[in-house]
């Protein structure tokens, strides 16, 4: 079982991001699962990542080609996997994965999230998504999400898709074992 991550590629402000984000990766690898990951060596990645690694713990890092010099890759992955598009990148992350945990992070963080979850809303896979709530980082936007559904925008099943907490032993464990509710498919099913 592999959990892929979504986070900043800056280390956010004050210590506790960093902190969590090494946390989570010894977590996740003392479960004995995989990280697969943006694959930088900098910023809340780089963190997720060494706590991983530091706990003997595999991890993958999916790199598109155009940022190898912008964002600098982690150098001792498991596997790097220099890919050609961000299309490429979120594809192959996800064909990687069987769930996805979301931790603090910018606009990049926010689009793979919102990117995996449209993809449980339209049942293109059933795989678990979590936000990790570090600091309650995520309260502003739990409030949004629950303005998106009173405002009748987004569905309530579709909006409890996504788990959401603060305790990351709790979550994890609810990552590996919660199944998003099934909704109307509409792919053909040799598309699924
Ligand atoms: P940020 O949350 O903005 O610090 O970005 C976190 C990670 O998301 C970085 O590795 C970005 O390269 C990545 N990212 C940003 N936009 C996309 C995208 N459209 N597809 C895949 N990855 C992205």
């Amino acid at each position: 079982m592999r959990i892929c991550v979504f986070c900043g590629s800056n280390t956010g402000k004050g210590e506790a991001y960093m902190k969590a984000g090494y946390e989570f990766g010894a977590l996740i690898a003392g479960k004995g699962f995989g990280v697969v990951y943006g694959g930088a060596r900098d910023g809340l990645m780089g963190a997720v990542a060494n706590g991983a690694l530091e706990a003997g713990g595999e991890v993958i890092g999916v790199l598109p080609r155009q940022l190898f010099d912008l964002e600098q890759a982690h150098e001792t992955l498991t596997d790097l996997r220099i890919v050609d598009s961000m299309h490429e990148r979120k594809q192959i992350m996800h064909d990687l994965s069987s769930s996805f945990v979301s931790l603090p992070g910018g606009i990049g963080t926010m689009e793979e999230m919102f990117e995996v979850w449209t993809w449980t809303q339209l049942g293109v896979h059933r795989k678990p998504l979590a936000l990790y709530n570090v600091n309650g980082f995520y309260d502003a936007l739990e409030t949004f999400l629950d303005h998106m559904v009173e405002e009748g925008f987004v569905k309530a099943v579709h909006r409890g898709m996504t788990l959401v907490g603060n305790d990351p032993v709790k979550l994890l464990d609810e990552l590996t074992t919660f199944e998003p509710p099934l909704v109307k498919k509409w792919l053909k099913p040799e598309e699924r």
